[in-house]
């Protein structure tokens, strides 16, 4: 897979290419990120990307000729891509947009600054994803939030691959608790079912844990969530305060 990022602040993404997971798969090719200065495709001699908005007002507004430029030379590049416009006015963007997305050829953003882009620019772009509710001072945000979401789904970035499986959302709850040594700390004991070796246990704790946490903090996602009659059982108990 690979992702193209237009931005006029590259350097943004410096430290997602060369920290973590993340900055070790893209070392090694396990999928390509170019990150492209959108100032490249703007008119010498001041290479402007930017100008005021027609009707006057406060703020800037990107200008479109720069945008159509290095969407045409990267498309060249990445026929199979889909383009992204970041946006808090897009859908926001969940966990399975982001494996979605990893089963694609490859994602370029493009990423806002000022007060947006120049309306004529939605026409060229495939999607249209915000990260919340809240507005952000560029898009580079959010692209590398996407970006980092997507990636640690395509097969070889994260170490174990199946660690990605039981994540928050993946299958609509929230993951289970984790512990790791030591057993006793101030106080705090590991539930004994972690260190029993009955991994059908541990299984259905792990389960039955995910469900608690899901109701108690997004019941929302479980509303939506369809149960076995084991999963509905717990899920009344819970309710009435029995499990
Ligand atoms: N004036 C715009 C509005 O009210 O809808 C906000 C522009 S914002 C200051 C500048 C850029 O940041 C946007 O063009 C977009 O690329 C990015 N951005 C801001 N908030 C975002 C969010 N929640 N999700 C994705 N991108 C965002």
């Amino acid at each position: 897979m690979r992702f193209d990022v237009i931005t006029l602040f590259p350097a943004m993404f410096d430290p997602l290419m060369q920290v973590g997971v993340i900055g070790r798969a893209a070392a090694k090719r396990v999928f390509d990120i170019e990150v492209h200065n959108l100032r490249d495709w703007a008119d010498p001699p001041h290479y402007v990307v930017d100008d005021a908005p027609y009707g006057g007002g406060g703020g800037m507004v990107m200008k479109p000729e720069p945008v159509r430029r290095a969407l045409s030379a990267i498309r060249r590049q990445a026929p199979d891509s889909l383009v992204v416009l970041t946006t808090p006015q897009g859908k926001t963007f969940r966990q399975q947009d982001a494996v979605a997305f990893s089963h694609t050829a490859g994602v370029i953003f493009l990423c806002g600054r000022y007060e947006g882009v120049d309306e004529r620019i939605r026409s060229w772009v495939d999607e249209e994803y915000s990260i919340g509710d809240y507005v952000l001072t560029g898009g580079e945000y959010a692209a590398l939030v996407m970006v980092d979401a997507i990636a640690r789904l395509v097969p070889g970035v994260l170490g174990n691959d199946a660690s990605a499986e039981d994540d928050s959302f993946s299958e609509g709850l929230l993951e289970y608790p984790h512990y790791t040594r030591p057993v006793e700390f101030e106080g705090m004991t590991v539930p004994s079912v972690l260190i029993s070796g009955n991994h059908g246990e541990i299984a259905r704790w792990r389960r039955q844990e995910s469900l608690r946490r899901t109701l108690l903090r997004r019941p929302d996602l479980l509303a939506r969530q369809e149960l076995d009659d084991a999963d509905r059982r717990f899920v009344e108990d819970l309710r009435k305060g029995n499990a």
